[in-house]
């Protein structure tokens, strides 16, 4: 007998008759004699549709209460699923954030767990009932409701997965596993058996939107087992784990991208001591996440430099940076948007030289130019202009050996954005 945590996202609750698919697959998981816990997401796009409706009562909602609203969500999907369940004869309970004691800091909007205290859930699995629980919120210390961030409900599974010690987290979406680049991008795009923790951190970092980066690093700090399968199919799917028990050799595992990139340039930036502080330290006080940065020569005391970030960011950017102009002297500042970057990933390549050169080669073959270029141990990163993304992609894909025989995708669009 197992204790197993299986995650639902929203697309895979989003109609009654996919609820009852959901309702019937935890059944025969529960028949099999495992103890079930279920997580849940919103039904398909109730997320973004509360959003939409608070926008047109408040164009800046406080946070609070944006949490209060978006928690629904999650509460219509844990009563009907187990409804649904008790309809095909099951026996379940449904659970809130707060009620399975999930408690967090107070972050609205972004809140991270500090603890979990899972008594109640654990004696409804001992009366026989599925717990049935609401992915994405908890509640702080002062007893405000809260929610992790979007796409949170992957992290509610695998932080309960660790609380209750489960044998194995299973998040159930509409593909079937995680696969080696985004197959609307490259037909022949494969399906991976497995993948280690570090690579799917990397891949969802860097675009891959099958799982939430958060719930990766929790279940590798946890070491929770994690399989990523269809909640259409019995396909077997992707299991996520240590590198250390994985089949070695394979340098490239997947090609993640990301279309939401802007480069700003500074340019005849006085080159003395802190300009770089002043101008990042003022952007993270601002909240701007950057990403890659590359500093140019120096000429006539005079020093240029170039930095990415989210697309939805560039114009608080440049205002950031215009109003420290007077501690930054530069001469101009140039901004863009119309890149993408493309990355690779494999815990391989540490171990292998030639990797990333053969990226720039593979690239350049095509009479395409490299604007910006990063590299970790296991990834590189070039950033590319946006129309020539898919041609890249399938090329890279090629180059690193990563094509399937026949055609292996399985489900329709990923449900994450
Ligand atoms: N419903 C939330 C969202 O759409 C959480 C989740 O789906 O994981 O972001
Ligand atoms: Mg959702």
């Amino acid at each position: 007998m197992s204790l197993i945590v299986m995650k639902f996202g929203g697309s895979s609750v989003g109609t009654p008759e996919r609820m009852q698919r959901v309702a019937q697959r935890i059944i025969e998981r529960q028949q099999e004699g495992n103890d079930i816990v279920v997580v849940v997401s919103a039904m398909g796009d109730t997320t973004d549709d509360l959003i939409e409706q608070s926008k047109l009562l408040n164009s800046n909602p406080s946070a609070r209460e944006m949490d209060m609203l978006l928690t629904v969500g999650e509460q219509i999907s844990i009563a009907l699923l187990s409804m649904t369940i008790e309809a095909s004869g099951g026996k379940a309970k449904s659970f809130t954030g707060w009620q399975v004691g999930m408690k967090t800091d107070s972050v609205h909007g972004k809140a991270k767990i500090v603890e979990i205290q899972p008594e109640r859930l654990q004696e409804a699995l001992k009366l026989g009932y599925v717990a049935v629980v609401a992915g994405f919120q908890g509640a702080s210390e002062a007893g405000e409701i809260t929610t992790l961030g979007r796409g949170g409900s992957d992290t509610t599974a695998v932080a309960l997965a660790a609380a209750i010690n489960a044998d194995i987290c299973e998040i159930y979406t509409d593909v079937d596993g995680v696969y080696t680049t985004d197959p609307r991008v490259v037909k022949n795009a494969r399906k991976l058996d497995e993948i280690s923790y570090d690579e799917m951190l990397e891949l969802a970092h860097l675009g891959a939107a099958v799982l939430h980066p958060r719930a990766v690093e929790y279940a590798k700090h946890n070491n929770v087992q994690l399989v990523v399968r269809s909640s259409f199919t019995k396909n077997e799917g992707t299991s996520v784990k240590e590198e250390a028990i994985m089949e070695q050799g394979v340098v490239v595992r997947g090609i993640a991208f990301d279309k939401n990139v802007a480069r700003i340039t500074i340019n005849g930036v006085e080159d003395v001591p802190g300009v770089l502080a002043n101008v990042f330290g003022a952007l993270a006080d601002n909240g701007i996440d950057v990403d890659i940065i590359v500093q140019s020569g120096t000429q006539n005391g005079k020093a240029d430099f170039a930095f990415t970030l989210a697309s939805g960011d560039k114009d608080k950017a440049i205002s950031v940076i215009e109003g420290i102009k007077d501690i930054v002297p530069y001469r101009e500042t140039i901004s863009e948007d119309n890149l993408v970057k493309v990355s690779i990933v494999g815990a391989g390549m540490v171990s292998n030289p030639g990797v990333a050169a053969k990226m720039f080669a593979t690239i350049s073959s095509l009479g395409i130019s490299i604007n910006m270029v990063s590299t970790s141990e296991i990834k590189c990163s070039c950033v590319i202009s946006a129309e020539k993304l898919n041609e890249v992609v399938v090329a890279l894909h090629t180059a690193y050996g990563l094509d399937a025989t026949e055609q292996a995708f399985v489900g329709g669009p990923s449900e994450r954005r």
